[in-house]
């Protein structure tokens, strides 16, 4: 079973669709397995997009990412990560796929309410990033035998 990261972005708190959002993760099959609510400082968002720290979007970013809390949440399930990505569409909304979060739900490339861990390596920190041990939780969901085949919950 895969761990992945979420951040339901200010946008999505601000427009009221944590709940819609959630709701397609446990439609899905997924477990959740940790939930916070925080308001991310400048360390924190220069950790998470160190890959876009020399941009010139990036003051935006950061101006965006801070300007009200989020929803820090982790997944878990098979193939969470690429699972989650899938779900979440093309980072820039107005080409995202109907039917994704962000094809549904935002029109924006900066402003597209969701993050999501893209890569077994970023999950990993990600994860480790937001939440300590205590606050992720192991648990049995009595529905997973009807989430997964036999064979799946074997492997
Ligand atoms: N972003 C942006 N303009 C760009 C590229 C990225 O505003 O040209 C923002 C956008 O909110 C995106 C985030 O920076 O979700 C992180 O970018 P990344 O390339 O990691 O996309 P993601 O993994 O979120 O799809
Ligand atoms: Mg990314």
């Amino acid at each position: 079973m895969q761990k992945t990261l979420v951040i339901l972005k200010p946008d999505a708190l601000q427009r009221g669709l944590i709940g819609e959002i959630t709701t397609r993760f446990e439609k899905k099959g997924l477990k959740l397995v940790a939930n916070k609510m925080a308001q991310l400082d400048s360390k924190t968002l220069r950790d998470h997009y160190s890959h876009l720290a020399d941009k010139p979007f990036f003051p935006t970013i950061e101006s965006f990412m801070s300007s009200s809390p989020v929803i820090i949440q982790v997944w878990e399930g098979f193939e969470a990560i690429e699972v989650i990505r899938t779900m979440c569409g093309v980072t820039n909304s107005r080409a995202a796929a109907p039917g994704t979060i962000r094809g549904d739900l935002s029109s924006s490339y900066g402003s597209n309410v969701i993050h999501a861990s893209d890569s077994e390596q970023s999950a990993e920190e990600e994860v480790k990033r937001f939440f300590n041990d205590k606050e992720l939780f192991s648990y049995n969901k009595v529905i997973e035998q009807y989430s997964y085949s036999d064979e799946e919950r074997d492997n």
